[in-house]
């Protein structure tokens, strides 16, 4: 299975009947960037910015986020690399900037930390976009949003810092700016915020957290964390819907689109792009290649008459077999 995953290093993600679906990557570690080239990676789909911050003492400065920025954008341009702004709070601290809180899921955390904090996310943005001069192919994206006023806020934030680098002689453009849909208000937003920004990501992983009220990190309730769950997969429809109305591009950066299974269903419910972890790129290229766009839509109406989680992962591991 090994050689056969591997032969796929080069080849794209194409269904039988020719449909081709991009497939990027998550990445964190500046490690990653290598391991994702080498599996044929299309794009960087979340940066998660945060890690490099995690394993640090301190705030990193705007010089030492540019070069670890540059880095990854000069590994993948002229593809494109969308970087979030820092996503801390909630599972994610950093040892100099502690978060103390009854119910962190609900906290400060996300975009809610950077906005109370414009210093450190102007110095994120700056470092960002001077670190895209002469590449341009970075997208920011923006995490945990609940409301059109932080989308609002942070638009006029990173645009300021655009006009700071022009006064101060950088060449930096206004990249494309996007926002994470990862919490039950941002879904039913989605046409609103569609409207805001020039593309749009599902966070799966806080977004089934969020709709099913189960920790993500909770031992005791990870058997309810169903990623599955219907109105898990009912949201997702709809999100891809609302943000096509737009004509918006729509990708998804949550594990669930790392899974073969659910890399299918997201495919058949028009989503423009996987990002998934360079671990499982292979696997989900492999089973793309081995379907009809047809075949997959078919196994999304079938889930979609479904109303039991568990019934619906049987399914997809039932479907994956016969498809080989
Ligand atoms: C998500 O929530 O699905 C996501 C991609 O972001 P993170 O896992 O970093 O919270
Ligand atoms: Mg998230």
């Amino acid at each position: 299975v090994l050689d056969q995953l591997n032969s796929l290093k080069e080849l794209p993600a194409i269904t039988k009947d020719g449909y081709r679906l991009p497939l990027w990557v998550n990445t964190g570690l500046a490690a990653d960037v290598a391991r994702s080239l080498e599996r044929g990676a299309e794009g960087i789909g979340l940066y998660r910015t945060e890690i490099p911050f995690m394993i640090r003492d301190c705030f990193p400065s705007e010089m030492e986020q540019l070069e670890s920025y540059r880095t990854q954008l000069a590994a993948f341009a002229p593809a494109l690399v969308t970087m979030r702004t820092l996503d801390i709070g909630g599972d994610k601290a950093l040892p100099y900037f502690p978060i103390h809180e009854e119910n962190p899921s609900l906290g400060w955390r996300g975009i809610r930390v950077t906005l109370d904090h414009p210093e450190i996310f102007m110095v994120q943005v700056r470092a960002m976009l001077r670190a895209s001069v002469g590449l341009n192919n970075l997208r920011i994206m923006l995490p945990m949003v609940t409301s059109i006023h932080e989308v609002e806020e942070a638009i006029r934030q990173i645009e300021r810092a655009c006009r700071e680098l022009n006064d101060e002689g950088y060449d930096v453009k206004r990249p494309p700016i996007g926002v994470m849909i990862e919490v039950p208000a941002a879904v039913y937003q989605t046409r609103r915020f569609a409207r805001m920004v020039d593309f749009i990501s599902v966070g799966s992983n806080d977004l089934t957290q969020y709709l099913l009220a189960v920790d993500r990190n909770n031992p005791r309730v990870a058997g309810l964390y169903a990623s599955y769950h219907p109105a898990v997969l009912k949201a997702l429809d709809f999100i891809v819907h609302e943000a096509h109305k737009e004509k918006k591009h729509v990708s998804i950066c949550g594990e669930i689109a790392a899974d073969p299974g659910g890399a299918l269903l997201l495919m058949a419910m028009g989503y423009d792009v996987l990002s998934v972890n360079a671990n499982n790129l292979l696997r989900v290229k492999y089973a793309i290649r081995e379907v009809t766009l047809e075949d997959a839509r078919q196994l999304l109406h079938r889930v979609r008459m479904m109303h039991d989680a568990e019934e619906i992962h049987q399914e997809l591991r039932r479907s994956l077999k016969a498809f080989g």
